[in-house]
């Protein structure tokens, strides 16, 4: 498939070697039985453009130090260009000779654009490069409980096309992986043609979603063998992590929460998830579990939990936890946004369960600020119900649970994105594997 250069003309693109792989997974069958196939076959791929760590021989790690110092002063670009390479060099602490070359090699990428020369006062002419924003794109995918979200973003973040479909039962876990491999290729197909190349795929899972061995726990996810399943079948790199992770790298990274270092972020969906992150880095715990807080027990007492325990935080503080409680109240069936508007009307059985709602919703913000101290927590999620009905209880109810100084000290706000908050979040962890290199450790590659 061509792809769109910037001057506007077609031109075929150089890095394309997962377009055989993606050729190959198209005659997956999805959990619905529906074969992926047609122009999917022809996408473009750029694979080599997500770093990831690599156990390289002594020969090798040169060559991979060099690729991730490429990779921070394309970072380095797109946080402050148009630069000139000198520029870039004193930013990044690279010397000018190494940075130029880095950087030509990002020219001739096409990742990066030369604008036209500026005339200086001692007569040098320094070309400032910025970040080709078009030269590829990144797909985030929410595979929730109900529904799963697709985006497909350009690297500034802007979203090209977006696909929600209901979720399926899947009657084994690398059903699973075939529904994800499916809606990848739908989403894709709805892309405005002409398609720059994919560099990844990032999906947001609910549950736990493990960093160790696979062991004997069914109910979890295993995260490299999910991901290596995943990144085959697709042919770029694929990266697996938990819902509200995600949430929290999407925060990070274009959301409520780009402006801060410490900070929190509920997710409301099905149950009730927390990312959280910590200097600006996601926390994971040890084995990728940390922010389960739905399975903490500030629930209604006694209600048994899918966990198999019973009196869970997310048997009120979630989206099922609301349609529980709508249940006791005899509202069986309703759903939240009619539960809203009974709010709206006066309904004195919603206001119980919003009041329940926040309640709860309430001891577990207090909870989380005085464990962590974040700067501010925000409140997201598909279920997040209408932020007029609950956040200033919710903040009064956090309050009561709280010391003082960290009432005052500690900010709360809703995030509007309500159920693409994952997804963009599933398409901002690919974006951190371009452009950060963080998650790299370079003395480990030196
Ligand atoms: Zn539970």
């Amino acid at each position: 498939m061509d792809i769109q250069r910037p001057d506007g003309a077609p031109r075929r693109h150089p890095h394309n070697p997962g377009s055989q792989q993606l050729h190959g997974s198209a005659s997956l069958i999805s959990a619905t039985g529906t074969p992926a196939n047609g122009p999917l076959a022809d996408i473009p791929t750029w694979p080599e453009l997500v770093v990831s760590p690599k156990n390289t021989s002594p020969a090798g790690r040169s060559i991979e130090k060099r690729r991730i110092r490429k990779h921070q002063l394309l970072n380095v670009i797109r946080e402050h260009g148009p630069l000139s390479r000198a520029d870039i060099a004193k930013i990044s602490g690279y010397n000018l000779p190494s940075v130029s070359s880095l950087v030509d090699e990002l020219v001739n990428d096409q990742i990066v654009l030369e604008e036209e020369a500026r005339p200086t006062s001692r007569g040098r002419r320094p070309i400032p490069v910025l970040l080709n924003h078009k030269a590829a794109t990144v797909l985030g995918i929410d595979l929730g409980t109900s529904a799963t979200i697709g985006v497909l973003m350009n690297l500034s973040g802007e979203v090209l096309c977006r696909l929600e479909t209901p979720t399926p039962e899947f009657p084994t876990p690398d059903s699973k992986a075939d529904y994800i491999v499916d809606f990848a290729m739908r989403v894709l197909q709805r892309c405005p043609e002409p398609m720059a190349p994919l560099a990844g795929v990032g999906v947001g899972i609910s549950g736990l979603i493990g960093t160790g061995r696979p062991s004997h726990q069914n109910s979890v996810i295993f995260e490299d063998r999910f991901q290596s399943l995943l990144s085959e079948r697709l042919g770029v790199p694929a990266l697996v992590k938990n819902d509200s992770q995600m949430l929290a790298l999407g925060s990070l990274w274009f959301g409520s929460g780009a402006g801060y270092e410490t900070f929190a972020v509920l997710n409301i969906a099905e149950g009730l998830g927390l990312g959280f992150v910590i200097n600006r880095r996601v926390y994971r715990g040890a084995m990728g579990f940390a922010g389960d807080i739905g399975h903490t027990p500030m629930g209604d007492p006694g209600i048994p939990c899918y966990c198999g325990n019973t009196g869970c935080t997310e048997n009120v503080a979630s989206g099922n936890g609301i349609l529980r409680l709508a249940r006791q109240e005899g509202l069986e069936g309703i759903a939240i946004p009619e539960l809203e508007r009974l709010y709206y009307q006066g309904d004195e059985r919603a206001r119980r369960i919003f009041h329940r709602f926040t309640e709860v919703l309430g001891r577990a913000v207090a909870t989380v600020v005085h464990l962590y101290n974040p700067e501010v927590v925000i409140v997201a999620g598909r279920w997040a119900p209408e932020s007029a009905i609950y956040f200033d209880q919710l903040k009064q109810e956090s309050a009561l649970h709280m010391r003082p100084s960290l009432v005052e000290s500690t900010a709360m706000f809703p995030c509007k994105l309500r159920e693409d908050a994952v997804p963009r979040g599933s398409a901002a962890s690919v974006l951190h594997h371009i452009f950060s290199a963080a998650h790299v450790d370079l003395e480990e590659v030196l």
